[in-house]
């Protein structure tokens, strides 16, 4: 199974790809994480990758979709994968596609994250608090949440256009919210 976790930053998605990651055995593939980890090996990516992410900008397509290409390879993602914080635009989405087409394969589900975007700014900003993020910061989060839903957002019709998308509730209780998510995905 190839599923797409859809949401705004601070919707939760980590969260819950953590959750039913475990229940389903899949790859996790975060491009977040794995980000971040290259920034903080100092790696040639992660110099380049820094300083859009502090500011709360998206990273070049061209870097991301060489990213998925190569990850997913690997062959823990054999038995499916988990894409989380991926695609984030138009050109990831189409690029995805052609990648998926050329390897015969496809997404099964997409799952987008509903959370109204007063209740994102607040859990961006706790968890600034606690992770000390360096692209939590308020400027950050506010740059974020608009490359959100002008770059990122119209990546929903895209994928209910191809009957794809599942929109759950992001909202209350982390359990449920998991409840949800594993029902929407038919297991
Ligand atoms: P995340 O942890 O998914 O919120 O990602 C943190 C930051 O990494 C984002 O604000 C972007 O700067 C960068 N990033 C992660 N995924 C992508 C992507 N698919 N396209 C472009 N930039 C990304």
């Amino acid at each position: 199974m190839k599923i797409i976790l859809f949401g705004a930053p601070g919707s939760g998605k980590g969260t819950q790809a953590h959750r039913i990651r475990e229940e389903l055995i899949l790859a996790h593939i975060s491009t977040g994480d794995i980000l971040r980890a290259a920034v903080q090996a100092g790696t040639p990516l992660g110099q380049e990758a820094k300083q859009y992410m502090e500011a709360g900008k998206l990273v070049p397509d061209k870097v991301i979709v060489g990213i998925i290409e190569e990850r997913t390879k690997k062959d823990d993602c054999r038995g499916g994968y988990l894409l989380d914080g991926f695609p984030r635009t138009l050109p990831q989405a189409e690029a995805l596609q052609e990648m998926l087409d050329r390897r015969s394969e496809r997404i099964d589900h997409v799952i987008s994250l509903v959370v109204p975007d007063a209740e994102l700014k607040r859990r961006l900003l706790g968890r600034a608090a606690i992770e000390g993020r360096a692209d939590d910061n308020e400027v950050a989060i506010a740059k974020r949440l608009d490359v959100f839903h002008s770059q990122t957002k119209p990546l929903v019709d895209y994928y209910r256009e191809r009957g794809l998308l599942t929109e759950i509730d992001g909202t209350g209780d982390i359990e449920q919210i998991t409840a949800r998510l594993l029902r929407a995905l038919g297991v």
